[in-house]
């Protein structure tokens, strides 16, 4: 199949990118996949309704079949038609955090198909903040499913260039819209139970959503290491998302002795006839002497961290680095996010001096 990459950033005339849209969305409706941005990472979308859409998803991400895919709706009008109940709770956190990247599980209605959902009676459903994202799904007409653009187990991708990477030649379209602004997908929380449950943390935080509802529970599988015992509610939390293709390690403790550490370990690996790759930030780079120093972002500034993560290291996998060696972070606000997907990444090794 011959990809057609298609740019829609700010480049472009407006007629162009509605031109591109539309041409998107007659793809969706006839069944097809497209790429598109979002604020959080680039979707790869598929019409939700239609079950063998949905499975076409799958197999161009080589996605284990029982992880269910999210929903994404234009406005809220979209939403009652793929729920069998919306709770209070769901309303009040859709007005406050939708348009934006923030996806909630509710018990499905019977329109949504089984190949959407991974055989779960609940749907997740999220109203992206990014306008042409939303303009493409109310020119679809039918709720678009969008699971992350890359292939499985693959960091998710920032840029239209990673889409490329991981699915030219499987998929019908890219739609570039330049680098996407958050980095990370988007918090899930389960609405469909008694009280709302944290599945996945992202960029609204558990105390923003906990300003609007009160207590959320946080599922435990999100804290540890997935296994027999605690099986994560978000069937995709148990595969080894965000793996680079490096052995990766982090480092934590007082960030000097951090940095001493680091590059005695890179110096040992290098002795060794070996590569490696240093995750670090703006504050510490010039404190690093060997291996390929990648800075992520300013601590003093979360969001960049959360923004450049994906593309570091996909970078590094580029690079075919053997090892990365990487600085931790504090697990406050969007920091609990940021290293949830790094000890994901880590395989959860860490050293701790
Ligand atoms: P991705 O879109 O690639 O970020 O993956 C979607 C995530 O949402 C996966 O971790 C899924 O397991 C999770 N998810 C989707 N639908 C549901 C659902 N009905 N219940 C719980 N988790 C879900
Ligand atoms: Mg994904």
């Amino acid at each position: 199949m011959n990809t057609k990459l298609v740019l829609i950033d700010e480049t472009q005339r407006e007629e162009e990118i509605q031109k591109a849209l539309w041409e998107a969305a007659d793809i969706l409706r006839k069944g097809g996949l497209v790429a598109f941005p979002t604020e959080t990472v680039y979707g790869l979308g598929a019409n939700a309704l239609d079950e063998k859409a949905a499975g076409k998803i799958y197999a161009a991400k080589g996605r284990p079949s029982d992880n269910p895919l999210i929903a994404h709706i234009s406005c809220m009008e979209e939403l009652r038609p793929l729920t069998a109940k919306i709770p209070e709770i769901g309303i009040r956190l859709a007005e406050r955090f939708w348009p934006g990247p923030l996806t909630m599980v509710f018990l499905k209605s019977d329109r949504v198909p089984y190949g959407t959902t991974g055989g779960l009676d609940t749907v997740a459903v999220r109203m992206p903040e990014r306008e042409e994202a939303r303009r493409l799904i109310a020119m679809a007409g039918v709720p678009v499913a969008a699971p992350s653009a890359n292939l499985s187990g693959r960091p998710s991708p920032t840029t239209a260039q990673h889409v490329w990477q991981d699915l030219n030649g499987r998929i019908e379209m890219i739609l570039d819209g330049g680098p996407v602004g958050i980095g990370l997908e988007s918090t899930i929380v389960d609405v469909s139970g008694e009280r709302p449950v944290l599945l996945r943390p992202g960029a609204v935080t558990l105390e923003m959503l906990e300003e609007v509802v009160g207590k959320v529970e946080v599922d435990p599988a999100i804290s540890g290491i997935p296994g027999e015992d605690v099986r994560p509610k978000a069937p995709g939390m148990k595969y080894r998302h965000y793996a680079p293709r490096a052995e990766m390690v982090l480092v934590e403790g007082e960030i000097k002795a951090v940095v001493d550490k680091i590059n005695s370990l890179v110096k040992s690996r290098e002795e060794e006839g070996c590569t490696a790759g240093i995750i670090c930030t703006e504050e510490t780079r010039r404190q690093y002497w060997r291996g390929i120093v990648r800075s992520v972002g300013k601590r003093s500034q979360e969001e960049t961290i959360a923004h450049n993560l994906f593309a570091v290291l996909r970078e590094f996998d580029d690079l075919g680095v053997d090892y990365i060696y990487s600085e931790s972070f504090s697990q406050d606000h969007l920091g609990y996010a940021i290293m949830n997907r790094m000890k994901k990444a880590a395989g959860y090794r860490r050293i701790s001096v």
